[in-house]
């Protein structure tokens, strides 16, 4: 224990910190410029000068470390003179242009000088002008206090070195940055503590008394779930703010989460009920569209029973939504036909390791990433769509030395920090798994307790063995389109000694044989040790996807996974819902899609532009009796509705949305919803109550009955769910290892055509679906679909990449789209590289509808002269 003062006050410490972090414990602010607690010490700026009382030497509290004894004074004359000379240093080269800053009222220069006084001798304003190189940042750096925090939050946290170095002298000095290598999280805006960077988004128009609304709430765009502040001014969001190190989110946001805050003020939002009439909208009250879609499921039921009706949720509704949809199709409808978009991809993971090592036998937790020294990335690019998992990544590369292996088919934005990097043929990551698989047994490599271990089914290790060997490494590794070399150096890595973190995502779960491919993934990371040995972190894209998951929104599954086909959990289900629970394992995603509904009751997903075969679905959903969609926005989807119910976005409601390492976090409402919007639980409640059902939406109140009936969930309340939110299973159940059920692997992706290309529908890291499209920031990234190439690609298309605007007409069987064409060094050659978020640009009508979500599709590309 160290026994120090500061200002008088006692304070005792269990582990030694510096003066100004220990001046905070007990309330006493020590200014400082270019000390920040999650950066390495600077220890320039000399505004944190404190005493020790008796000594006549000044000590600068961000490097002196609290010992025991010490008694330490903070704001003595001699000290506060010295304050006054270090910030009129600061103000003699400063701009007078505090009345247009938007740093106004927290800015740290400002505030000081307040406080302390400045000693100004001579002014000689800086003569550097604001840069607007960056769409997104402004950089203004006659204002800059030389703290260097930007320089070392790109490098040390973000690992992107946007900030390369101060050149120049006195008032003309200046930071050099490569706008190249920006990745936009604006994290150097979030540790300015002046007013040098600043966003571009709220330019002259934000003071931080204009608030009239704050709450710390939850990104909503994808799995990572970052912890962020959302600030309002009359019912506008206009700012985000990233939270410190602790929070998820690691004290940072990626670029969504930062600039793509203004979607619920978008003029595009749906705000009134719509009903189609004689082939177009018409505006509606709620009680004539409510009593519409009521009367006509009613209807559909009575005629064609109730598994004629099916419903599907998307990516952006909270836990508390799906739960009460998939109640409401199960008790109020009585089908079971009811699915979520995780059944693209993320569903094949969860099953994958339920059926391995069981989801409530572990957690991992993203900020563990930062701890392995082995990671292999798998099918996804977690700098693009996770990004704060991704800096995890990051963090453990550079802080950690971690040898990362990036195995992908498509552009990986990864592959930079990667020791090893295998270019892996489309459709394929499985086999790859596989072979490490392969060369762990025959090496040795392998957790030994798996032969014998008495939590395994009987027999595991010896069909492990038998899996693994039944095609040999050359074959696999051909298959996979790698070398034997290349799969033992992987397989080494991965076994070595420390810690690893398999994470992988659609690359892997929405191949054509997505299940069995995230399966050997699973059997990798159970054959390295499992959780005694590192991590596994299947990516979910959007913010609710697990969530829907785990509430139960599955044709086979209720809440908690428990099986539809299991009678006790049935009897268990329906004593608590006080109703019937239907039997049969309902209609999934595909199967509802493929034709045979009467009707249909869509929330928040975009079927027409998400799914493969476009086309196929919105003929499908055209020829249904009666379809209700419910969304934010008038998506290509809603525009096939026959009703069409404005729902509330993100930041205008409550409940709770579940990330991908499955931690149970609480959403706050920051603002009302717009216009006659609502709150998706709301409507669901009030269709289930006039079709005779009735359902009462509270948030907080559902959330209850989610614990009561969610296993996984059990005992997890909004109380509870503080800073850091909960992550399930609360308890860990022992590990059983399975084998897994039949793995179903089917015939995998056509072949290119001699000459031809994959397409590879990616995710972006500028968007994440139909929201984000909204967010103007955003969309100054990226506004348009594009068809990227390696540079050798496009010389053999006959682009010359000098400049030149070039339009390449994409082809498949089923499809053909014209794209403006970029050409990018990180695209592997083969490969065509096409974000997937474009709704109308008509990417999803180059693959066929059907069980195959291909994240890659055989294609043929010409330019366009
Ligand atoms: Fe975090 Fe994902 Fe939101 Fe980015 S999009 S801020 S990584 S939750």
């Amino acid at each position: 224990m160290i026994s120090i003062k500061i200002n008088d006050i006692p304070l005792q410490l269990e582990a030694p910190v510096n003066l100004v972090e220990a001046a905070a414990m007990v309330g006493v602010h020590i200014p400082h410029l270019c000390y920040h607690p999650d950066l390495s010490i600077h220890g320039k700026c000399r505004i944190c000068m404190v005493e020790l009382k008796g000594s006549p030497k000044l000590l600068p509290a961000c490097m002196t470390m609290a010992e025991d004894g010490m008694d330490v004074v903070t704001n003595t004359d001699k000290i506060n003179q010295i304050r006054r000379g270090v910030l009129g240093i600061q103000l003699s080269t400063h701009p007078f242009d505090c009345q247009t800053c938007d740093k106004g009222g927290e800015c740290r220069l400002q505030d000081y000088v307040h406080t302390y006084g400045a000693d100004v001798k001579k002014y000689a304003a800086s003569e550097e002008k604001p840069n607007y190189d960056n769409p997104l940042i402004e950089r203004n750096m006659a204002r800059c206090v030389n703290c260097r925090r930007c320089i070392r939050v790109c490098s040390e946290v973000q690992a992107d070195d946007v900030y390369e170095a101060m050149v120049g002298k006195g008032p003309n000095e200046k930071i050099v940055t490569d706008e190249s290598k920006c990745v936009h999280c604006g994290h150097c805006i979030a540790v300015c503590p002046v007013g040098a960077i600043q966003s571009r988004m709220s330019l002259h128009t934000y003071r931080p008394w204009y608030i009239d609304s704050e709450i710390t709430t939850v990104c909503p765009y994808c799995g990572d779930g970052c912890r962020l502040k959302l600030q309002a001014r009359k019912g506008r969001i206009i700012r985000a703010v990233s939270l410190d190190e602790k929070a998820p989110g690691l004290g940072s946001l990626c670029v969504k989460g930062r600039f793509g805050y203004d979607v619920p003020n978008s003029v595009e939002r749906l705000t009134k009920p719509l009903i189609k009439k004689s082939g177009g909208f018409v505006e509606a009250t709620w009680d004539e569209a409510l009593g519409l879609v009521a009367k006509r499921l009613a209807e559909i039921i009575a005629a064609d029973g109730p598994d004629a009706v099916g419903a599907l949720i998307g990516g952006r509704n909270t836990n508390e939504e799906a739960y009460l949809l998939q109640k409401f199709i199960r008790t109020t409808i009585g089908t079971n036909n009811i699915d979520n978009t995780a059944r693209l991809g993320h569903i094949n993971a969860l099953m994958a390791i339920e059926n391995t090592a069981g989801l409530l036998s572990f957690k991992s937790e993203i900020r563990g990433i930062a701890e392995a020294k082995s990671i292999l990335v798998i099918g996804t690019d977690p700098m693009a769509e996770n990004p704060i998992t991704g800096l995890a990544v990051k963090k453990a590369v550079r802080k950690n030395e971690a040898k990362l292996i990036v195995a992908d088919a498509g552009r990986n934005g990864s592959r930079k920090f990667a020791a090893q990097s295998l270019d892996v043929k489309p459709g394929s990551l499985g086999r790859l798994a596989r072979a490490i698989v392969s060369v762990l047994l025959a090496e040795g490599l392998y957790d030994k307790s798996l032969e014998t271990s008495e939590s395994a089914e009987p027999g595991f290790f010896s069909k492990l063995s038998a899996w693994a060997k039944a095609k040999p490494l050359s074959s696999l590794c051909a298959d996979a389109g790698v070398s034997e070399a290349d799969a033992v150096e992987a397989a080494r890595t991965l076994a070595s000694e420390g810690r690893t973190a398999i994470i992988f995502g659609a690359g892997v779960t929405a191949s054509a044989n997505g299940y069995a491919d995230a399966l050997a993934v699973a059997r990798l990371w159970v054959t390295l040790g499992g959780a005694a040995k590192g991590g596994i972190y299947p990516m979910a894209a959007k913010a609710g996807e697990q969530g829907a998951c785990d509430m139960g929104a599955l044709p086979d599954m209720l809440p908690g996974y428990s099986k539809i086909t299991s009678a006790s959990e049935r009897g268990r289900i329906a004593d608590l819902w006080n109703a019937r629970v239907p039997e049969m394992p309902g209609l999934d995603l595909f199967g509802m899609l493929s034709g045979g509904l009467k009707a249909m009751y869509v929330i928040g997903a975009d079927v027409v532009s998400a799914l493969p075969g476009g086309a196929g679905t919105a003929n499908t959903l055209s020829e249904l009796d009666f379809l209700v969609v419910q969304d934010i926005f008038m998506t290509e989807t809603a525009k096939l509705a026959d009703v069409v119910l404005p729902a509330a976005a993100f930041a205008e409601k409550d409940g709770t949305f579940t990330n991908s390492e499955r931690r149970v976090q609480r959403i706050t409402a920051v603002i009302e919803p717009v216009g006659d919007s609502r709150p998706d639980g709301r409507i669901i409640a009030d269709i289930a109550t006039l079709m005779g059902r009735p359902m009462r939406w509270k948030a907080s109140e559902v959330r209850e009955r989610v614990s009561v009936s969610t296993p996984p969930y059990a005992g997890i309340n909004f109380a509870l769910l503080k800073r850091r939110g909960i992550q399930w299973p609360v308890k860990l159940m022992p590990c059983e290892l399975r084998f897994g059920p039949a793995e179903g692997e089917g015939a995998g992706i056509l072949p290119a055509a001699p000459g031809g290309f994959y397409a590879d529908f990616a995710p972006s890291l500028y968007h994440s679906g139909t929201m984000t499209r909204r967010a103007l920031g955003l969309n100054k990234m990226a506004g348009s679909a594009y068809a990227a190439f390696n540079p050798e690609d496009a010389a053999r298309l006959g682009m010359s990449g000098a400049g030149e605007v070039v339009r390449v007409t994409v082809k498949s069987e089923t499809g053909s789209i014209t794209l403006e064409a970029k050409i990018d060094a990180s695209v592997p050659k083969g490969i065509v590289h096409i974000p997937d978020h474009f709704a109308g640009a008509g990417v999803s009508g180059l693959v066929p509808s059907g069980r195959a979500a291909a994240r890659f599709w055989p294609v043929a590309v010409e330019i366009l002269k």
